[in-house]
């Protein structure tokens, strides 16, 4: 097994290896290879320091044999990602909680990148390198809640008392931060649709965090009524918004960030997932759970009946969801611009929270 795993190495091509669960990147994040570097070539952890550098480095050789070396225990050197020129794949060789070995003095709070980079060979930097390194850099900042800006991008030569020279003066860095800058609508309209799961409990129901300007859907519609409720937008700006992640949300979103003590990037990432879980939790609504459908008798049935009674969509309060109940919710989904499926789900509850208020 040895030899042959060591011939498919020096021919260049890699197998899939196993991630570790803890390894797994975000569902935001573009595709990514795992391929492990040794592990001498990094340390386990960051010892308690915050991400919050990115680090641009040129291979200054080629992408195979980079990864190679990083597999290497007498490399003594590694990065977190490594992209290749060609077709701007990405290959991951250290878990971002873990420390890479890349830029003395900085490694703890870094994440470093090393772009295929080989002028000897002819392999200068390519716009698929830049755009997939971008969508990668993008993915990160809105991860850790670092500004997508040159105080927090920043080249291997750059950093104090750097003996390197990496990404050097053929690195076009105001193209670079366009991309960077410009990539959150197109990450969020990628997967703001089929990513993670919507988080519900008592308090109420907070989308999954993953999307930015630009997202449409049921998930942009929930937490445009769960900052609604919290007093961020408008209950006519919800219904304007129609599941649109435009200018006004950007601006709710940022004025939550700031009051909340999340970076006001605007973007919808776990930082701000948590802090809406937060809020949430600190004015209950008392809506009923979501999760109701026709056929269920509960006590939390008894809970939306005596609402929707309230609000003047049913009469009666029996606990029982039957069709009275059914069209009682319809309507109230109608009247919501939700569609009108007639089950109390997470959107439905949380335009109610609003309504009881
Ligand atoms: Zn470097």
């Amino acid at each position: 097994m040895r030899p042959l795993l060591v011939a498919i190495v020096s021919a260049g091509l890699f197998l899939a290896a196993a991630r570790p669960a803890a390894a797994a990147p975000p569902p935001w994040y573009p595709p990514l290879r795992w391929l492990p570097a040794a592990s001498a070539n990094y340390t386990p952890g960051r010892a308690g320091a915050a991400i919050g550098t990115i680090v641009i480095h040129a291979t200054e050789g080629r992408y195979a044999g980079t990864l190679s070396w990083f597999r290497d225990p007498r490399a003594g050197l590694s990065a977190h990602y490594v992209i290749r020129a060609s077709d701007g794949e990405i290959t991951q060789m250290v878990a971002e909680a873990d420390t890479a070995f890349e830029a003395r003095g900085f490694n703890r709070g870094a994440i470093g990148i090393e772009h295929e980079f080989d002028p000897n060979h002819g392999i200068s930097y390519t716009d698929a390198e830049y755009r997939s390194s971008a969508a990668l850099v993008c993915a990160i900042t809105k991860r850790y809640g670092i500004p997508a800006d040159r105080a927090h991008i920043r080249g291997h030569s750059e950093l104090p008392g750097a003996d390197h020279s990496d990404p050097g003066p053929t690195w076009n860095w105001s193209y670079y931060i366009g991309l960077v800058r410009g990539c959150a609508g197109s990450v969020a309209t990628a997967t703001a649709t089929d990513v993670g799961e919507t988080m519900c409990d008592g308090a109420g129901c907070v989308p999954a965090p993953g999307f930015g300007a630009g997202a449409i859907g049921t998930e942009v519609a929930l937490l445009q009524w769960d900052l609604a409720y919290l007093g961020w937008m408008t209950r006519s700006g919800v219904l304007l918004g129609d599941g649109h992640f435009g200018t006004r949300t950007l601006a709710s979103v940022r004025s939550f960030q700031a009051a909340n003590g999340v970076p006001a990037t605007g973007f919808y990432g776990p930082l701000t997932a948590t802090a809406l879980g937060r809020s949430l939790a600190r004015t209950p609504s008392g809506a009923a759970d979501a999760g109701l459908a026709f056929g269920v008798s509960s006590a939390e049935v008894m809970r939306l009946q005596r609402d929707l009674r309230e609000l003047g969509y049913m009469d009666m309060v029996t606990g029982y969801f039957g069709p009275a109940t059914r069209d009682a919710v319809r309507r109230f989904q109608l009247d919501h611009g939700i569609d009108p499926t007639g089950d109390y789900g997470p959107l439905t509850r949380a335009a109610m929270a609003l309504d009881r208020r």
